[in-house]
């Protein structure tokens, strides 16, 4: 079984593999009982190997060689203000960062935005990167939802596990992706605040997690 560290590195190299963080934008993080581990700043995500990976308590305070990502104050306060969340996503993916540069948020356009808690995906109020006031901003626009974006900036999706975070985060890019077309034919018929809130039943309920177990 893979070890939490080789976890991280792998689902901070498949982000990059599906061009979701060019270079070394992006970073990603996962909860343990020790503490956080996040990846190392500025460092290219195909050189990462376990004993490169920070350890982050609470405090802000690490261990390791490198020193942790520059947004390791969202990472900490995500989640000190989620208990439910295990693993976090951040990247400047094409189509989620071309609507952060807009400031745009995504509306109910689709119902999978129901997936992600539901309708708009907010965009969080632009704060300098790294910075306590982007946190801030970052946690509002995450009320009630498991994603936003970052207004000229990029996304955060989160998830139970880092597995789960990186699969929001994909499917974060794909909605954006699909919103931004959805304008250029004319815009989206937007779905009612009822609608999505059956289409969030419905993943509660029917669209559970498959475990073969019923
Ligand atoms: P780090 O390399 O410090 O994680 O920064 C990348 C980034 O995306 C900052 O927002
Ligand atoms: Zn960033």
């Amino acid at each position: 079984m893979a070890s939490p560290r080789e976890e991280l590195i792998a689902a901070a190299q498949a982000m990059a593999a599906r061009g979701l963080a060019a270079g070394t934008s992006g970073n990603v993080s996962l909860r343990t009982k020790e503490g956080i581990l996040i990846t190392p700043s500025a460092t290219p995500y195909e050189t990462l190997t376990p004993e490169m990976i920070p350890l982050l308590q609470p405090d802000g305070r690490f261990e390791g060689r490198l020193r942790p990502s520059s947004e390791w104050h969202f990472h900490l306060d995500i989640y000190a203000a989620r208990p439910e969340v295990g693993g976090i996503v951040h990247h400047h993916a094409p189509y989620t960062t071309a609507l952060a540069l807009a400031r745009r948020e995504i509306p109910a356009c689709h119902y999978m935005i129901a997936r992600f808690g539901g309708a708009p995906l907010r965009c969080a109020g632009y704060a300098l990167f790294g910075t306590e006031e982007l946190s801030a901003n970052v946690l509002k626009a995450l009320e009630g939802r498991s994603a936003c974006l970052m207004a000229n900036h990029g996304g955060i999706a989160t998830g139970r596990d880092v597995a789960a975070a990186l699969a929001a985060a994909t499917e974060l890019e794909v909605l954006a992706q699909q919103y931004l077309l959805s304008l250029a034919a004319g815009g989206p018929v937007l779905l009612s605040e009822a609608e999505i809130e059956d289409a969030v039943r419905q993943f509660a309920t029917a669209y559970r997690p498959n475990t073969g177990r019923d």
